[in-house]
């Protein structure tokens, strides 16, 4: 039996949605339309500090202009509400007892400035710093009351002494050594749960199948399938796009302004352009026109994303911006 396909984008409300973004949310809608499945559109506004309602609003204004929908979602609604992080924090709290009955978390007292200290932890995964070098795992009850005593602990999911190994759909086999992935932080010590507890506590409660999203979060993987795991839960498939860069080859970022599709659209841009630039980017045409994304939907490949990055070049830039 063919199981129906649930893809989501998952966009951090912390800024305006660049084109970068842009060609993330299109590959992976066209990933789930092409399938026939459904797509979700999930609000990962956990960290309170960096989230605004009003990002968000406009993030979610923003996609509807490329020409994206979604099945479930803000707006849209759906079963799995709310599709805001900040509503969901009794579901992070409830997978985190389960860890703790598992005998799977333990409190951390290290702050960042004892860990840049240690000059021989192992370099880690990019996407978290360096590799927990495990300090605090085999501390005492005494140790650790003396610790509580004086500092607020962090909670810290135990990896087991096995390596990592998946296949991602567009990447192929990845392995990640037990020395590169490390301990890491599940619930802050200000009591923010952490994304890969709350991205995987979702994606599984919201029974998505495949996660499309930026090779930047490639190697956040193993660590969200050793949550699956420990969770007893089934892991989706994983692919992850490449990143844009400019014509230096910088990876875009939220601050650069002048690609924010805000800025695009003050500017006059047509989302047709957009959606034109990023398929032939991605290869699913072979010269720059103008098109819809409902048109692209028969045309979506991935043969041409296995790499972390595509330039854009300023040629590709002008064209974008003519009316
Ligand atoms: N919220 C993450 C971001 O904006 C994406 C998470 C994911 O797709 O797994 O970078």
């Amino acid at each position: 039996m063919n199981m129906l396909r649930r893809g989501r984008f998952a966009p951090t409300p912390s800024g305006l949605l660049h084109i970068g973004n842009a060609f993330t949310a299109l590959c992976a809608w066209l990933q789930i339309r092409q399938a026939g499945g459904q797509f979700l559109l999930r609000i990962e506004d956990i960290d309170k500090s960096r989230s605004r309602p009003a990002f968000a609003e406009r993030q979610i204004d923003d996609l509807r202009w490329l020409g994206l929908d979604w099945d479930e979602g803000p707006q849209a609604g759906g079963p799995c509400a709310p599709y805001y992080q900040s509503g969901r924090e009794q579901l992070y709290e409830n997978a985190l007892e389960r860890l703790k009955a598992d005998g799977r978390i333990y409190p951390c007292y290290c702050s960042r400035a004892d860990l840049a200290s240690i000059a021989s932890a192992p370099h880690g995964l990019s996407s978290e710093g360096t590799s927990y070098p495990g300090l605090c795992r085999h501390l005492t009850n005494e140790e650790r009351h003396a610790n509580e005593t004086v500092k607020a602990a962090s909670l810290r999911f135990m990896m087991t002494d096995e390596s990592s190994s998946f296949e991602d759909a567009i990447h192929r086999v990845q392995n990640f050594g037990r020395e590169e992935m490390g301990d890491f932080i599940v619930k802050r010590a200000d009591g923010m749960f952490s994304y890969q507890l709350a991205v995987t506590v979702d994606d599984a409660a919201m029974e998505i199948t495949d996660v499309l999203r930026g090779a930047d979060l490639l190697d956040s993987t193993p660590r969200q399938l050793a949550l699956y795991a420990a969770l007893g839960l089934k892991p989706p498939r994983f692919a992850h796009v490449p990143l844009l860069a400019d014509a230096e080859g910088s990876r875009l970022s939220k601050r650069d302004k002048s690609l924010t599709l805000a800025t695009l659209r003050a500017e006059g841009a047509r989302p047709e352009r957009l959606v034109g630039l990023i398929a032939c980017l991605a290869g699913w045409l072979d010269r720059l026109e103008p098109v819809t994304a409902q048109e692209l939907i028969p045309c979506f490949h991935t043969k041409q994303l296995n790499k972390p990055l595509i330039s854009v070049s300023d040629e590709q830039l002008r064209w974008l911006q003519e009316s």
